[in-house]
């Protein structure tokens, strides 16, 4: 179950979070739980998590390891600050600030090389799912990006299907829909990868998860947990969706 802040909170607020949070999530064995803060509260986030069962990622990584690259973070320097995951190719990244499937590889190589665990997102836009051209965009996605690594890099992945169009819209994908989705995802990586590879993967739903339709989401098969923004801003909100 993972969190993604998005631009939202501060150092001070990050510790109030965990203050609550922590508590709430400490018994919680079934699932690994990552919350994904602005860079600028990831040091506050390692120091209020530690001695916990809650890791901290990044939401974007450098495909360098340091260099000119005004702006970016790069893996070494998410290693030292102790985060352990990064979320990489998230639509908010592909929409406004041309993140492309060719890029998304690249930067998923650099986490696994630097031994960080990357949150791959993939999904299609309203007008995409609306013209029925899903399956071709998730496959393309797939094609272009994931396809890329080896097996060995595939087996260290986790993938998050994100339909752009249930993204903080409170439009959640019915758990159907999300299914579905997730079966052509896994379908790819079977081809690409194997059966066994496509067996242990896990794929996140993001979308609009809220802790009142979390368990439905949940008891589809195919939906191995959940990546979550709004929801995950608030830690009684999030700490439900954890321990739905
Ligand atoms: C997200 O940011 O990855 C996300 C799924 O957002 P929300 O839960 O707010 O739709």
């Amino acid at each position: 179950m993972a969190g993604n802040w998005k631009m939202f909170k501060t150092p001070a607020e990050t510790q109030s979070f965990f203050e609550k949070f922590r508590p709430l999530v400490e018994k919680s064995e079934h699932c690994e739980i990552v919350i994904c803060p602005p860079f600028t509260n990831l040091a506050a986030a390692v120091g209020a998590v530690r001695g916990s069962n809650i890791r901290v990622g990044a939401q974007n990584i450098a495909w360098a390891k340091e260099g000119a690259f005004t702006g970016e973070i790069s893996g070494p320097m998410l290693n030292a600050v102790g985060a352990t995951h990064a979320i990489i190719g998230h639509s908010e990244r592909r929409q406004y600030f041309g993140e492309t499937d060719e890029t998304v590889l690249k930067r998923t190589q650099a986490a696994l090389e630097f031994g960080l665990t990357p949150i791959v997102c993939v999904g299609e836009l309203l007008a995409e799912r609306e013209s029925g051209k899903t399956e071709a965009v998730l496959t393309a996605q797939f094609q272009k990006g994931i396809a890329g690594l080896t097996e060995q890099q595939f087996a260290k992945i986790i993938i998050a299907y994100e339909p752009v169009w249930a993204i903080g819209t409170g439009k959640t994908a019915t758990p159907e829909i999300a299914a579905d989705a997730h079966k052509v995802i896994r379908a790819q990586v079977r081809q690409k990868f194997g059966a066994d590879a496509a067996g242990a993967v896990r794929i996140l739903y993001g979308g609009s998860v809220k802790p009142d339709n979390v368990k439905s989401l949940m008891a589809q098969p195919d939906i191995d947990g959940s990546l979550v923004g709004g929801a995950s801003l608030e830690a009684a909100s999030f700490a439900s969706i954890v321990n739905f």
